[in-house]
């Protein structure tokens, strides 16, 4: 069997990115390169891989990071309001305020308080200028409600996985926008780009299969701890 390459920088894993034909784009992978993962995970920053962050939950591997932002590329665009569901390490509400080259909002809500503060902390690091210039905006609460205030949203990205259609948070989807979430239950869960086109009209389009968290009440994500 073929070890995964060790990789030591951000340059490395982009390469690996690039070759696997995560990364497609010079945008996305520029991105990358300004958001160092070694300030969001706490163990092997450079692997293609999920790591643990605490309180039953990940970092998602730098591969869906990539196809996240590929995905949604052509709506972080300069100006936009977008929307960050389940933060966690805080690495792609940052990725997603440097794809709108710092002029954009990104709102970013995390139901845990301790990974609201691990975020705010990660981010601080090298990008304390995004939430001081409040072009990131983090919020703890419940995101399955999204955040009404700032809505509507050119785009949304939710990093955790539900079970059914998020229906408040394509209501709060601009026209002409693009939620990216995972749907469906372990082992049969597909990330799906839900477009709302100019009249109101929303379109499914299954992506690539996924094993994400669950998009829950704290409660039941702290059960098992
Ligand atoms: N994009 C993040 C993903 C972290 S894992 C990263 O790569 O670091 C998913 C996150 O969603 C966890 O931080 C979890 O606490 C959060 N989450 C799950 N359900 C949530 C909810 N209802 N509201 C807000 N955040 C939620």
């Amino acid at each position: 069997m073929n070890q995964a390459p060790i990789h030591n920088n951000m340059s490395q894993l982009c390469s690996e990115l690039i070759c696997e034909k995560w990364i497609t784009t010079n945008r996305v992978y520029e991105t990358m390169l300004l958001v160092d993962r070694g300030d969001f995970a706490p163990t092997n920053p450079y692997q293609n891989f999920p790591q643990k962050i605490g309180y039953n939950v990940v970092i998602s591997a730098p591969l869906l990071h990539a196809y996240c932002l590929q995905a949604l590329e052509p709506y972080l665009t300069e100006g936009s309001t977008v929307l960050d569901v389940g933060f966690g390490s805080g690495y792609l509400t940052v990725a997603m305020s440097k794809m709108m080259k710092d002029k954009g909002t990104v709102i970013g809500v995390e139901h845990i308080k301790e990974l609201y503060d691990f975020g705010q902390f990660n981010i601080n690091k090298h990008h304390k200028d995004l939430i001081e210039n409040e072009k990131i905006k983090l919020i703890l609460g419940d995101g399955r409600l999204g955040y009404k205030n700032k809505a509507p949203y050119k785009c949304i990205h939710v990093g955790a996985a539900s079970t059914q259609p998020p229906n408040e948070l394509i209501e709060q989807l601009d026209f002409g926008g693009r939620l990216v979430i995972p749907l469906g239950i372990p082992n049969d869960q597909y990330i799906y780009f839900i477009d709302k086109d100019l009249n109101g009209k929303i379109n499914y389009t299954k992506g690539l299969s996924v094993c994400y968290v669950p998009l829950t009440s704290a409660k039941e994500q702290l059960n098992n701890m």
